[in-house]
């Protein structure tokens, strides 16, 4: 944020941010796992709770009919955020779990189509053996296996897109490796190790040319950028509240319309169902209803709406100018001696997320040691080993902005992390 008094502002905003860890201010540079929260979200919740609570869609009573009228206006703030059809009611977004279980509901309503469930409609998710499924080498292990796992369940072929020396989704390649056999291609829109932003232009135009869905993992982009679905064409996409300032609990799974009708259900049960009888199939109800299974976590979706509309209160614009600036000082680690990132180098094409390696030291001493700091950082391999496994290490160390982060804590970082290879030498 270039005016501080604004960033001091939105600071105060993150209760959390006001404590000590062992001894130093705290500097939380972890949002790619997980981001703070606004006071205002905390409220949200803890209100809804108080005032509001009840089942939705089933009640005949007022709080019923408050909570409904609260969930379905948090839909439609969300659906405003990422560009998805944002009247009250909308059918593009599925509420669901997180991202990881919108990737499931997807993968498993597309295994059920393959079964032959939906009827002719579904026909167009079923596989079959021999057909495509197209990832790429950046994916979070949250897309990579519940595809893997489509492809055995249909005898269809895996197939990924590989990357470039610096990490970066190889589009170049896309005519070799998305085929008139590719039925579907799932990748993410910025990498959650290397912060790379893919290009999917180029992507979408090859999937659609060959009759395959587009799905994109936008899990790191909406914290960061201004994400239009509609504008970028794709035919689903899934993100958890969670990073973006809202509640644990909570995600979506956005689809084009004509295809959420076209999907057979994932989960069968309370709340999806129109007609169910003991001796005949059940008639289950339109979308978004038919994927929500059981009782919503209303209470987050609520506060998801909330934290949805206070980034848009900030601006993306500015959201997204504040990250870069943030991503642009974290690469000032290049400049220490014995650290290598992994990921572009350059500031261009990237946002948000840092990895690196720091030579002869094991991604957890680093970890513990700017801890000792009160800095946060994350170690390990980041639900992503075979991007991982491209940059020749098991793990690694990664940093990660939110709005509330400033160009002093990067430097913290940078300086921390100076006296690594010296402390385990
Ligand atoms: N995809 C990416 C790129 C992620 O960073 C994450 C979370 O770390 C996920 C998917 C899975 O999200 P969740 O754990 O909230 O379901």
């Amino acid at each position: 944020m270039s005016d501080p008094s604004a960033l001091s502002g939105i600071r105060q905003q993150f209760p959390i941010l006001d404590q000590e860890i062992h001894g130093h201010p705290l500097v939380y540079l972890d949002s790619a796992a997980t981001s703070q929260k606004p006071q205002t979200v905390i409220d949200a919740e803890s209100r809804f709770y108080e005032q509001d609570n009840a089942g939705v869609h089933r009640g005949a009573h007022e709080l019923a009919a408050r909570s409904t009228e609260a969930f379905e206006q948090a839909r439609a703030k969300v659906a405003r955020l990422v560009g998805a059809d944002s009247t009250e009611g909308s059918e593009e977004l599925v509420v669901t779990a997180g991202a990881t279980a919108g990737l499931n509901l997807l993968t498993t309503a597309m295994g059920n189509a393959s079964l032959g469930r939906g009827g002719t409609d579904a026909r167009r998710f079923a596989l079959q053996p021999g057909d495509e499924i197209v990832v790429s080498q950046a994916e979070h292990h949250s897309v990579l296996l519940p595809f893997q796992e489509l492809a055995a369940r249909t005898c269809a072929t895996l197939k990924w897109l590989p990357l470039t020396e610096d990490g970066r989704i190889r589009t170049d390649v896309a005519d070799q490796v998305i085929t008139s056999r590719t039925r579907v291609v799932a990748v993410t829109h910025v990498g959650n190790v290397t912060g790379a932003i893919t290009d999917i232009a180029p992507l979408v135009q090859r999937a659609h040319e060959v009759g395959a869905l587009f799905v994109l993992d936008a899990c790191q982009s909406v914290p960061h950028l201004a994400v239009d679905f509609h504008a970028l064409d794709v035919d689903f996409a899934a993100f958890s509240a969670h990073k973006m300032y809202g509640p644990t609990g909570v995600g979506f799974l956005y689809g084009r319309r004509e295809l959420l009708e076209a999907l057979p259900p994932a989960q069968f049960g309370g709340s999806m169902v129109e007609l169910a009888y003991l001796d005949r199939p059940a008639q289950y109800m339109a979308p978004p209803a038919r994927f929500e299974a059981g009782t919503q976590p209303v209470a987050q979706a609520v506060a998801a709406g909330v934290a949805a509309d206070w980034m848009l209160g900030v601006g993306m614009d500015r959201i997204e100018e504040h990250e870069r600036a943030m991503t642009r000082a974290l690469l000032g680690l290049a400049d220490v001696p014995g650290v290598r990132i992994l990921g572009p180098q350059e500031t261009q094409g990237r946002i948000g997320t840092v990895a690196f390696e720091v030579e002869g030291v094991h991604p957890h001493d680093v970890g513990q040691y700017v801890d000792a700091q009160g800095i946060a950082i994350r170690v390990g391999h980041h639900c992503a080993q075979p991007v991982h496994r491209h940059f020749g290490v098991f793990a690694s160390n990664r940093a990660s902005t939110g709005v509330y982060n400033t160009v002093d804590e990067a430097e913290a970082l940078i300086e921390a992390v100076r006296g690594v290879r010296a402390f385990f030498a």
